[in-house]
């Protein structure tokens, strides 16, 4: 036992405990909460949030934890959660509390004007917001950096440990030499399935019931979790016990489908955190990017795979006869790996998803990096579009105005797609020399599968970085070589190239 452990745990719980609160209220917002208690809310959670910055730079838990000394008489689990909390505290104390408040009522604000902006697919009445936005960002950055360590290094690496310009910088020119190349081949090749069947009306209960099967089939534990229904399909977790999905419902029933095993799998990983982590600073998913390996993993590598849909393809007809009862398996796997490079990140098939996150990397470098300002965003936007995707936005609304993240301050945070998306390609390679993974699917048993990644990812939550998780369970350092490789002979096989 350590004795300045024991007596700083009250101050850890306590910032725990404000912290899930307003986690709560985020939950709530995004899913129940009426419209107009909006602004009212936003108080309260500025108040809480206040409350939590006084704890973790209280001056007794500071002392506190510089006595735990390197740990001795503490568990892994404990040693794990106090690396954390001090991380975190050393972060916030670096910021003077006016900026931090400034900062906060900016961001409260900003989803709002961004929000408006995309609406009326207005860049410029977003571009001042996010101009503050940043330059709060860069000085935050600033204020953390080590010497010598660039701003954009500092982002990066606050989502993902361990990963930096230079070797994201890799990573995605890796990318940009393999797959931009072999996405102009499979368009080419003229074997575009036909996916229109997936539109049409089917009924929002039913599509509701189908993806709670899903949710369940692959191992969501519904006595620890619930799932709702939301603008957009996102997790949330206060704890083991009680970790929360929600879906949304359109015409297309793919959305509906792959969205809440998506979310399931953020879900599993959450409700494979032990006792002894929950409820603490290291309590949580690994990284950004180790979440998405999973909810990525679940939801391409093994959602949108043949073997997964042989048992439960009759079902899916059954549930839909008036649409699905011509169409085939086979036809119906085909349509929902339908490469087609779009405008829309978050409506990305498979092959070209990683394309998009490439685009707000080089993008993000430039602004952080290069000091580029954020009026040339639109035009720089497109440009990209065109040279990786062939696309090009009409307006700003299907462009640079597409997603949340940079008004919630959140630069840096996108690479965590990509490198996710890689992160469980390199797992599904080990995994396969250990199990039958397509026999086991297609005998309608997706558990052991569950349980592999339990043993070498979820168990650890935040003891080991997202670099360790990978190492250890197969084997070799990150290689995006194995993500390359899935692609190819994945797409390869489905358009016959
Ligand atoms: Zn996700």
């Amino acid at each position: 036992m350590n004795e300045s452990y024991e007596r700083l745990k009250p101050y850890m719980e306590k910032a725990q405990a404000l912290q899930t609160a307003m986690v709560l209220f985020e939950w709530d917002n995004e899913t129940l909460a009426p419209r107009a208690a909006a602004p009212y809310t936003a108080r309260m959670i500025g108040a809480i949030s206040e409350e939590y910055l006084r704890v973790m730079t209280d001056e007794t838990a500071r002392k506190l934890a510089q006595d735990c000394g390197d740990g001795a008489g503490m568990t892994e689990a404990e040693a794990a959660a106090l690396r954390e909390f001090r991380e975190e505290m050393k972060k916030l104390e670096r910021i003077p509390a006016k900026e931090y408040r400034e900062y906060a009522e900016l961001t409260a604000r900003s989803a709002g004007i961004w929000a408006e902006a995309r609406k009326n697919r207005d860049f410029g009445a977003f571009a001042p917001t996010l101009r503050q936005v940043l330059d709060y960002q860069k000085r935050f950055a600033s204020y953390q950096a080590e010497p010598g360590q660039k701003l954009y290094d500092v982002m990066l690496d606050s989502y993902e440990k361990g990963f930096d310009m230079e070797s994201l910088d890799r990573f995605f020119g890796q990318l940009k030499t393999e797959l931009v190349p072999f996405l102009r081949q499979v368009m080419d090749c003229g074997r575009q399935p036909d996916d229109a069947f997936l539109e049409g009306d089917y009924p929002k209960e039913k599509q509701e019931a189908f993806a709670g099967f899903l949710a369940r089939y692959v191992g969501f534990d519904f006595d620890r979790g619930v799932m709702a229904v939301s603008a957009h399909p996102f997790t949330t977790n206060l704890h083991n016990h009680d970790v929360r999905i929600t879906n949304a419902y359109t015409r297309r029933v793919d959305d509906a489908i792959f969205s809440v095993i998506h979310e399931s799998g953020h879900g599993i990983y959450e409700q494979g955190i032990p006792d002894a982590l929950t409820l603490t600073p290291a309590g949580q998913g690994a990284s950004m990017g180790m979440h998405e390996s999973q909810s990525r993993f679940f939801e391409n590598i093994i959602g949108r795979s043949r073997a997964f849909w042989v048992p439960l393809y009759g079902r899916l007809q059954e549930t839909f006869p008036e649409q699905l009862k011509t169409v085939s398996l086979d036809a119906f796997v085909r349509a929902v790996n339908k490469a087609r490079p779009g405008l829309i990140r978050i409506q990305a098939d498979e092959l070209t998803y990683s394309l998009h996150i490439m685009v707000r990397y080089e993008v993000e470098k430039l602004l952080v990096e290069q000091g580029m300002d954020v009026r040339e965003l639109p035009e720089i936007w497109a440009e990209k579009y065109r040279e990786y995707l062939g696309v090009c936005p009409e307006n700003d609304g299907e462009g640079v105005l597409q997603d949340i993240h940079w008004s919630q301050g959140s630069f840096g945070y996108f690479p965590s797609y990509a490198l996710g998306s890689a992160f469980g390609a390199q797992m599904y390679e080990t995994m396969k020399t250990q199990m039958d993974v397509e026999g086991l699917l297609e005998q309608g048993n997706p558990a052991p599968i569950r349980e592999y990644l339990r043993e070498h990812v979820h168990r650890y939550g935040k003891m080991k970085t997202s670099r360790q998780i990978l190492k250890d369970m197969t084997g070799k350092e990150f290689d995006a070589g194995c993500y390359i490789r899935y692609l190819k002979e994945k797409y390869g096989m489905l358009y016959g190239i």
